[in-house]
């Protein structure tokens, strides 16, 4: 495996590449919804290229930006294991500028959800995707739905700017109980873990009320909300169409129900493709 920590040395490791590349960006701190996406990358594609970059522009004053998780021997490990050919590492400076150019998220679905919550969390998402999806040349860029808002920002990124690379949504990976795997999950201990899994248990509920024939959107919300007591405090509960419209009523196939909350010290976000 080639380590890259600047652009000029992530270029000269792509001269040792030849046939279909598949990108896996992350932040680090890898564990094993990473490894799924580095897995599913592995069979669709030729060579892989892992990112590990701690945005800074993705975080808002106030957020976790210095205390984020930072793991990068172990991340090391775990990549050369998997066989991934490239890992870029780069450093601030070898991805930003001074007085840049910046990508804006949409107006609409940018700043609902997540975007309302965290505003100009997605400018700065979209704003490193773009750089690293560029670098990479990648054909196939892997991306989880557990950021399901991210996810879709990123397809309308690439849709609008004609970018020529698929972006492929692997499902999301849990723990053994149930809770979605984050890097941000080792801010909790275990009363508080417990209690995290108020947010899988909610998408169970709703899963279940489905099934029962209930597809009224504010009932299943209500009922999820009694589940999520258990958290310290929920931002939101929402059920959306694929595009981020929100429904009234479930529409089987076309339906994302997605929550936030915070347990303890993170906020956690979980969500369910229906
Ligand atoms: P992050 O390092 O948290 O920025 O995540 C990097 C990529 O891994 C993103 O596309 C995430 O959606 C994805 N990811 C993070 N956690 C999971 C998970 N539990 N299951 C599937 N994908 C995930």
């Amino acid at each position: 495996m080639i380590i890259a920590r600047s652009v000029a040395e992530l270029q000269e490791a792509q001269k040792t590449l030849s046939g279909t590349i598949g990108f896996v960006p992350t932040m680090g701190a890898l564990h094993k919804g990473h490894h799924a996406l580095i897995q599913q990358a592995k069979k669709e594609n030729d060579h892989i290229i892992v990112s590990i970059f701690v945005n800074p522009t993705q975080f808002l004053e106030g957020e976790d930006l210095d205390a984020y998780p930072r793991k990068e021997e172990a991340d090391i490990k775990i990549c050369d294991l998997a066989k991934v050919d490239i890992l870029f590492m780069p450093t601030i400076d070898a991805m930003y500028e001074e007085d840049e150019l910046y990508i804006a998220a949409p107006a609409r679905r940018g700043y609902i959800l997540e975007g309302e919550k965290r505003p100009g969390h997605f400018d700065g998402m979209l704003q490193i995707v773009m750089k690293l999806l560029n670098l990479s040349k990648a054909n196939n860029a892997y991306f989880g739905k557990k950021d399901a808002q991210q996810l879709a920002l990123i397809m309308q990124m690439v849709k609008n700017y004609f970018m020529d690379v698929n972006i492929i949504a692997c499902d999301i990976v849990r723990d053994d109980k149930g809770l979605a795997l984050s890097s941000r999950n080792v801010y909790m201990n275990e009363e508080e873990k417990a209690r995290a899994l108020s947010l899988s248990r909610a998408l169970k509920r709703a899963t279940n009320m489905i099934m029962g024939g209930e597809l009224h959107a504010e009932v299943i919300k209500e009922e999820m909300l009694k589940v999520l007591q258990e958290a310290d405090k929920v931002e939101y509960v929402a059920i959306v169409d694929r595009a981020f419209n929100p429904l009234d009523k479930v529409e089987i196939g076309n339906t994302i129900i997605l929550v936030a909350a915070w347990v303890g010290k993170p906020r956690l976000i979980d969500n369910l493709w229906i």
